[in-house]
């Protein structure tokens, strides 16, 4: 059996297509404001796409930057700011805070109506007692995927390799939500191709490049891909690499590919958030 592949970016566009639909439909302003303090290169690369990605949506992008120098009660105070201020529904801050602030500190400022990342602690809570929330993108995203395949999530069996609060944690939630039954594994977790091999649905968010082989997976099970790793080539250029050995899909029915997958699937489902922000 060859692998169906889960295509993220047509996905992701088809989503991105609704977004515009529904912008361009809604009688109020769209936005999303972002918090950027300094100059990391990484952190203005993102925000750029994000203003682009932000444009072809339709969605207002407003980015607030404030110096490297800046404390906690600085960052915090704009925060809390954005917070009362009613022209914006949508905040979020980008990664890294200048070294002393605590960003979780931070990002549990921010309100849980107006988090469109997901980070404010009250909005996991909120999605454990079945509340209307916004979810962590790329779980959101992961969620999407494996209902594209057209499998019952009721009753099966699935396990999520990796439990970060960001990513492993909420998509455990997620799933559990769904009725599925879940383990959640770490990187403590005794036998993991053992329970793997049981599973109809495999996500794998570690962070280790081909953690996941061949015969750790039951033929025809859906896999997904969240490890980003970056490798360098015999050549000196660098590439990516997910956390799923591509052997795998020698027996999956259904896998999620690096790059091309759960990467921009996640920008979509920002932009989602951000609309449901503002109009839902
Ligand atoms: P993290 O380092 O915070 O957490 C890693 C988790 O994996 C931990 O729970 C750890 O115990 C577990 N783990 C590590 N090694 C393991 C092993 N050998 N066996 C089982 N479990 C193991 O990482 P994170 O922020 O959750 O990110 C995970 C991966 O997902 C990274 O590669 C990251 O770049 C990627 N990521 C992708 C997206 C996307 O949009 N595609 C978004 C966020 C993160």
């Amino acid at each position: 059996m060859t692998a169906r592949i889960i295509d993220g970016k047509a996905l992701g566009a088809q989503v991105r297509s609704d977004i515009r639909t529904r912008v361009g439909q809604a009688h109020r302003s769209v936005r999303l404001d972002a918090v950027l303090v300094g100059t990391d290169r990484s952190a203005t690369i993102y925000a750029q796409n994000q203003a682009r990605n932000c444009a072809e949506a339709g969605i207002e992008y407003h980015l607030h930057t404030l110096p490297s120098a800046s404390g906690f009660d600085e960052i915090a105070g704009r925060v809390l700011l954005m917070n009362t201020d009613e022209s914006i529904s949508a905040i979020m801050l980008h990664l890294p805070l200048p070294e002393g602030v605590d960003a979780e500190r931070v990002q549990s400022l921010i309100d849980p109506n107006k988090d469109v990342e997901g980070v404010n602690p009250a909005n996991i809570g909120n999605v454990v007692y079945g509340r209307r929330s916004l979810v962590p993108c790329t779980a959101l995203a992961v969620i999407e995927m494996i209902e594209s395949t057209g499998i019952t999530l009721r009753g099966s069996n699935c396990v999520v390799v990796g439990a970060s609060n960001i990513v492993g944690k909420p998509i455990a939630v997620l799933l559990m939500r769904e009725e599925a039954t879940v383990i959640s594994a770490n990187k403590f977790t005794q036998n993991l191709a053992a329970l793997t091999r049981e599973a109809d649905v495999v996500v794998v968010a570690a962070g280790v490049a081909a953690l996941v082989k061949r015969d750790w997976i039951k033929p025809g099970a859906v896999v997904i891909d969240v490890g980003i790793n970056r490798q360098t080539g015999a050549d000196g250029k660098s590439f990516t690499v997910g956390d799923v050995d591509p052997a795998v899909a020698e027996v999956a029915g259904w896998m999620s590919p690096v790059p091309g997958g759960v990467g921009p699937m996640t920008v979509a489902m920002l932009l989602r958030n951000v609309a449901d922000a503002a109009l839902a």
